[in-house]
């Protein structure tokens, strides 16, 4: 977020980057190639809404002339003919309203379809980028996405409108109008047309400058939005720490900033409509000086200049529409470009074309050579990894906290590709897998456990269609997962909602139902990292059996776990920055008397077996 901000601040000072950059007279320069795709499924609403202005304007383009011939009407007093012009007159407005309803609903129906696809399509981009992206290398925080997607999508739509409305019924009334105008007296006319460029390039200069204040406003809103995601989740840290008053001290700086950007851009919003008053005034005054001039030779009557002033009127009327569209241009425009600055540089982990889709996985899991690092350059977070675990295998990975152990199941779901090496399932190297097909045979515990708002059940069959949900899964996989029993003691079972991701559980609880997700998912390769360290001896027990369990006939990867499971592991790795320092079985790893006995020793010395090792 920070980084987009200074890249908005470029310098603006001075006239001449106006002039060099004439491009800024274009609204949407830079969103309305990124908009237009979306754009054209409307064609059909938008040509339906600009056959409207055409009905509309037509009819105003008959009602001018007509306020005159009325004043005529009433001079001469002959009161049947006065009652028809008015019915007629009446008719017309009533055709310019309707006509200009229908142009405006259809013109919103238009911009907001293409608000909810632009939208659809963003957040399918967000949720398919690269996990890089959402652990802060480049991308922005949650709470500043969601704010892209909800309040500045609805800009979107905001603009658009402003675009469609600007583009046709605007132009073809002041078309309209001027042309009326011209018939009436070109000398009168030239002289109030001659004010309009003057006015749109004072427009267009203010409204440049409008746009940078909203991309501010913009950008100062989000990260307060980020700051608040952040804080309010964490409640339980501030209310633990008393750190109420320093995350109040933190929020006022960050809407303070908010508010100067905002002020400025509400002052400037303000000051545009006054110029365009301004600039109309001036007009009038050319105007009469000029209007009296013209009569006064007498080449005008006042039935002309009344005509002609009531065509001014209408003229001023698309004028004043396509100032205040233009204002919504260059608010909105910052915001699709935000938006659509979600998508830029998009992923690295993407899926090979004709990507294999794996049918029977018996589980064969290979590193060679692996080297990796978040940064994809040195220091290495794993570097020189080999590791070569056979089918139906239980390998414990243990080690110091920070050693890589995390990294590596990471690397394994294909969150992130190796820097250098490869890593084989069954022989095929992970990055000739399709996505899916690989995640969906490699199931993971995670050490930091996620559940969602939503029930039980929705929480233990997590990301199944409803209709694909099979019940008696779900409680045969809390079951195993000893969580059974809990589950059915409250409110409504299965179906009782979970707190704000989980909050109403204690932490066996919650990780007991991850335990039970992952069993569901029933992969070829399970991952458990840390996925007994919250739970109590005595439901650890029961857990532990259910694992014995869910190891048999897969692959399982048990991550730094009490003694009992590491023990019984097939193998063992110690893994320590980033290497594979120690490998072998409990017994011979003790025999070695390396790392892990250290650590082992170290242990059974000051807790007991039992207790979590590393
Ligand atoms: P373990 O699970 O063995 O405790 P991790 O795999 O979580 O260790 O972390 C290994 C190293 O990688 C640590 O030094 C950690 O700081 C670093 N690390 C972990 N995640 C990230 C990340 N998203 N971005 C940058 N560095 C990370
Ligand atoms: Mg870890």
């Amino acid at each position: 977020v920070f980084e987009s901000n200074l890249r908005y601040e470029e310098n603006t000072h001075g006239v001449l980057p106006y002039f060099q950059k004439w491009t800024y007279l274009m609204p949407l320069r830079n969103s309305l190639p990124k908009v237009a795709p979306f754009l054209y499924p409307q064609w059909s609403l938008v040509l339906r809404a600009w056959i409207c202005t055409v009905i509309s304007i037509g009819a105003l383009f008959l009602l001018v002339p007509q306020v005159a011939e009325l004043s005529g009407l009433l001079a001469d007093g002959d009161l049947s003919a006065l009652v028809k012009k008015a019915l007629y007159m009446t008719l017309l407005i009533a055709v310019k309203s309707v006509g200009q309803f229908w142009q405006q609903a259809l013109l919103w129906e238009a911009a907001l379809n293409i608000t909810y696809d632009v939208r659809g399509y963003i957040f399918e981009k967000v949720l398919n980028r690269d996990m890089a992206y959402f652990e802060g290398q480049g991308g922005a925080p949650i709470g500043d996405i969601a704010y892209r997607l909800t309040a500045e999508a609805e800009h979107t739509g905001d603009t658009v409108y402003a675009f469609l409305h600007m583009l046709v019924p605007c132009a073809f009334q002041l078309a309209a109008m001027a042309g009326r105008m011209l018939l009436l007296s070109p000398i009168l006319s030239v002289a109030t047309i001659l004010v309009l460029p003057f006015m749109s390039f004072t427009i267009a200069i203010l409204g440049e400058k409008l746009r940078r204040l909203s991309r501010k406003g913009q950008d100062s809103v989000a990260n307060l939005s980020a700051y608040l995601n952040e804080v309010l989740l964490s409640i339980f840290v501030v209310k633990a720490y008393v750190a109420e008053g320093y995350e109040q001290m933190r929020f006022k700086k960050l809407a303070f900033v908010d508010y100067r950007a905002h002020l400025l851009k509400k002052k400037m919003k303000a000051f545009i409509p006054e110029v365009i008053t301004a600039v109309y005034a001036a007009t009038a005054v050319v105007l009469f000086g000029v209007g009296t001039w013209v009569i006064s030779k007498g080449g005008f009557n006042a039935s002309g200049m009344i005509s002609f002033v009531t065509s001014l009127v209408f003229l001023i009327e698309p004028i004043q529409a396509i100032g205040k569209a233009y204002n919504d241009l260059k608010q909105g425009e910052p915001a699709i470009e935000r938006l659509f600055e979600l998508t830029a540089n998009y992923s690295k982990i993407v899926e090979k074309a004709g990507a294999i889709t794996l049918a029977k996985v018996s589980g064969d899991v290979k590193f060679s050579n692996v080297f990796f690092a978040y940064g994809d350059c040195p220091p290495w977070v794993l570097s020189n990894l080999h590791l070569d675990v056979r089918a139906g295998e239980t390998v414990a990975l243990v080690g110091p906290s920070g050693g890589g152990k995390t990294t590596l199941a990471k690397l394994l779901l294909r969150l992130y590709d190796p820097v250098h090496g490869q890593i084989y399932i069954d022989g095929h190297d992970i990055r000739e897998i399709g996505l899916k097909s690989l995640r969906r045979e490699v199931g993971i515990v995670p050490q930091d456990i996620v559940l969602f708002t939503g029930t039980v059940l929705e929480n233990i069959a997590y990301g199944v269609l409803p209709d694909q949900m099979d019940f008696k899964a779900v409680e045969q996989a809390a079951g195993l997962a000893n969580a059974d029993e809990f589950i059915r003691k409250l409110p409504s079972g299965y179906h009782s909602n979970l707190g704000g991701r989980g909050s109403n559980l204690s932490g066996g609880q919650r990780q007991r139902l991850a335990i039970a997700r992952a069993i569901y998912q029933n992969p070829s390769i399970l991952i458990l990292d840390e996925a007994t360290s919250a739970l109590d001896n005595n439901s650890e027990k029961l857990v532990r059996e259910a694992l014995d369990q869910l190891m048999r006939n897969r692959t399982v990867f048990v991550i730094a776990h009490r003694l009992e499971t590491v023990q019984r592991a097939d193998r063992i790795f110690v893994i320590n920055g980033g290497r594979l320092v120690e490998e072998g079985t409990h017994s011979s790893l003790l025999a070695e008397g390396g790392l892990y006995s250290s650590l082992y020793t170290y242990k059974a010395e000051i807790g007991g077996l039992s207790s979590h090792p590393f």
